[in-house]
């Protein structure tokens, strides 16, 4: 584990505050899929501190994911912020003396990643097309069903009852 990832809550005994201000590589959040890729500097800046028997970690967390753009397929880049990050861990789970960052980071991340994403922020060129598509799709299943609604064998029969109650 890289050791930029520990925090020692030993050294934060007496009210010291440690300022966390550090730049890792993604290689730790272990995801480089198609759909989701990190490969862009994980930059945290915080600070921990004891209060009671807690450590208390308060971070902004900022990196880029790259996902593929929902209808074009292209790589996006997206922003993941996390900002104001509190966490709160108990001294007497920390047994072995030290608190690892990278889980906490990790899963923070994970949170804010979207589930799909578009690219030219939300103005994908090929959105037309799919649009114009989607339309074209939509209106020839309604005029499917308006034709089926033509076809009403037994309309006439109702119409023919109806005076006679
Ligand atoms: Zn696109």
């Amino acid at each position: 584990v890289n050791e930029r990832f520990k925090i020692f809550p030993e050294q934060l005994r007496d009210g010291h505050v440690e300022q966390i201000e550090e730049v890792f590589e993604p290689v730790f959040i272990e995801i480089d899929d198609v759909d989701l890729a990190f490969k862009a500097p994980v930059n945290v800046v915080g600070e921990a501190y004891l209060a009671d028997d807690n450590l208390v970690l308060h971070l902004n967390v900022k990196t880029i994911a790259l996902m593929p753009c929902v209808i074009c397929n292209e790589v996006v880049h997206v922003a993941i912020d996390v900002e104001n990050l509190y966490h709160v861990e108990a001294l007497d789970n920390i047994k072995s003396g030290v608190f690892l960052l990278n889980d906490l980071l990790r899963e923070a991340l994970l949170l804010e990643v979207p589930k799909f994403a578009e690219c030219r922020e939300g103005n994908c060129l090929a959105r037309e097309a799919l649009e114009k598509f989607m339309k074209k799709n939509a209106s020839s299943t309604s005029s499917e069903e308006l034709e089926g609604e033509g076809y009403r064998p037994f309309a006439d029969i109702e119409l023919d009852l109806k005076p006679k109650t």
